[in-house]
């Protein structure tokens, strides 16, 4: 099992330089007690790409932050549900139902800067597939996005 915090500890570690160069505030909120039956590696590259994507699109002097928490379902079930959320450009509405496809980018006049491919977000949503997950997104234009992440906090493996 991965102990989140001290997991996020390191990713934040990680990313604290490129937040570090625009002047944004990076930081985790994450309960001390909490683990999670998971591929660590692949964890590190869904938050990799959410916390590398928040920070490109967001502002000098913005904020970026991650929450985790323990949830139980009603079917008794428990999951672990991750929040990523920033104070960035947002993403217009029309866009996105689209945003988790390959290669498909919000426009590539304000992405062409930051030049990416549109790869991120459907390896992460692929790899949350793996993972017998959900990810969604809300988000204002001007004023922010959220990435909502929920996991099963164990995994049941097929035989
Ligand atoms: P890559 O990740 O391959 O380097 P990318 O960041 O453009 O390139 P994705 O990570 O798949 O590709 O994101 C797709 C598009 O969704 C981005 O081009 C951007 O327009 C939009 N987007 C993703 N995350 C955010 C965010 N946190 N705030 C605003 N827009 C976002
Ligand atoms: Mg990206």
């Amino acid at each position: 099992p991965v102990h989140l915090a001290t997991f996020f500890d390191s990713l934040l570690e990680t990313m604290s330089k490129v937040a570090e160069k625009k002047s944004i505030s990076l930081s985790a909120e994450v309960p001390e007690e909490l683990f999670i039956e998971a591929d660590e590696d692949k964890l590190r590259q869904i938050f990799l790409n959410l916390l590398s994507n928040a920070i490109s699109y967001t502002h000098e002097g913005g904020n970026v932050k991650v929450r985790a928490i323990n949830r139980q379902k009603k079917d008794g079930t428990e999951t672990v549900v991750f929040t990523v959320t920033d104070t960035g450009i947002g993403i217009p509405r029309k866009d996105l139902p689209r945003i988790f496809e390959r290669f498909y980018r919000v426009d590539k006049a304000r992405s062409r800067s930051s030049g990416g491919t549109g790869l991120g977000l459907s390896i992460v949503k692929h790899l949350m597939d793996l993972h017998h997950g959900a990810i969604s997104v809300e988000s204002d234009l001007g004023i922010g996005s959220t990435f909502i992440l929920e996991l099963p906090l164990l995994q049941e493996y097929e035989i």
